[in-house]
């Protein structure tokens, strides 16, 4: 059984999120502690147990610990199933996460299947359901894997209540990826999503967005949502690139002025574009896992987060896989992923 510090690196859901994907992929069993200890609520909380029964679910697994507020946790794993999944976070709790946490699984069933999620859907913390659809599963793609997503219904941050529906069919292998350049831009847009918000928020966001990046109106989109689906704001830029599209976001909150929500994506999208890199932050954690599943890649990325030295850890635990992180001459951060031989 391998043995985990939650508390390792840093120190959140993501590395049990990651130990069950991998533990669900390989069929190893595992033992965590210390869960989530560098947060303020420490433990499982409503999110994490979640996606710890959905990965129960997804392949018959036997676990102990799996409680509210748990510290600790063992995973026994069995075989994958494919089928018809319905997981309800009940919170704001994110589905993209859950997501994440099965889908990898259910890539290398033996069949189709499809998962109903309910819960957050654009949270903080988390990757919004456009950078999934847009961002995340097209690299998927690329690797062979075929994935369709539909929103059905938004949930923001704190009222929730948002649903996503995946259709996942199997593949018999991944294919490597090579993202090393992000090629000439192809488009870009802001867009502001707004439920049961005044307008004016939405059209002064996408104001200051026009002013630091010099766009024209028609890269900028107001898009009005049912007042009941909110009351919710995300601002979102998207960057299409010949190789990739980045997307970036932050969230309307009250107390924060529409200008400063801007400010917050301006300020992502120049430390993306000041770089030369392919990936932006959040991307390069995600990949690890997948490219790693799939035995070799590499992709350059415009920063070296804890996340993702996190993951190289977790992933060295389960795989025979080596990453390695070098700075390139322009300065960007360089992941060669590799089968192991030792
Ligand atoms: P944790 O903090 O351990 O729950 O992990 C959060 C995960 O969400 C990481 O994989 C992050 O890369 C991802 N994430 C957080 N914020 C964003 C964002 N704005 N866009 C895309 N992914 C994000």
């Amino acid at each position: 059984m391998l043995e985990l510090d939650g508390s390792q690196g840093e120190g959140g859901g993501q590395i049990l999120r990651t130990a069950l994907t991998l533990a669900m992929c390989t069929g190893s069993p595992f033992r965590i502690e210390s869960i989530r200890a560098k947060r303020s609520k420490p433990g499982l909380l409503r999110q994490h147990l979640t996606a710890v029964l959905a990965a129960t679910e997804v392949c018959d697994a036997k676990t102990n610990g799996a409680t509210i507020g748990s510290q600790s946790l063992e995973f026994i794993p069995g075989k994958i199933k494919p089928g018809d999944y319905r997981f309800a976070i009940g919170s704001a709790g994110s589905c993209t996460l859950v997501l994440q946490t099965v889908l990898p699984a259910l890539l290398f069933a033996d069949g189709p299947s499809h998962v109903l999620l309910e819960g957050g859907t654009h949270n903080p913390f988390a990757p919004p359901f456009h950078f999934l659809e847009r961002v995340y599963l097209p690299l998927l793609a690329r690797m062979g894997a075929k994935v369709s997503l539909e929103l059905k219904r938004f949930g923001f941050y704190p009222a929730g209540g948002g649903t996503i529906s995946a259709t996942i069919n199997p593949v018999s292998r991944l294919e490597p990826l090579e993202l090393l350049s992000r090629g000439e831009r192809r488009s870009a847009q802001a867009e502001s999503f707004i439920a049961g918000v005044p307008a004016h928020v939405a059209k002064r966001e996408l104001e200051a967005i026009a002013k630091a990046f010099g766009w024209e109106d028609e890269q900028l989109l107001i898009r009005g949502l049912p007042n009941e689906q909110g009351p919710g704001n995300a601002l979102f830029v998207t960057l299409e690139h010949e190789n990739v599209t980045e997307c970036f976001v932050a969230f309307g909150e009250k107390g924060v002025t529409a200008e400063a929500v801007a400010k917050r994506v301006i300020g992502q999208v120049r430390d993306y574009t000041a770089t030369t890199a392919a990936v932006g932050p959040y991307l390069a954690d995600q990949l690890l896992l997948p490219l790693s599943l799939a035995g070799g890649g590499s992709f350059t990325a415009s920063g070296l987060t804890q996340h993702a030295l996190t993951n190289i850890e977790v992933i060295g635990k389960f795989l025979p896989i080596d990453i390695q992180v070098q700075r390139t001459l322009a300065g960007d951060h360089k992941f060669t992923i590799e089968t192991s031989h030792q």
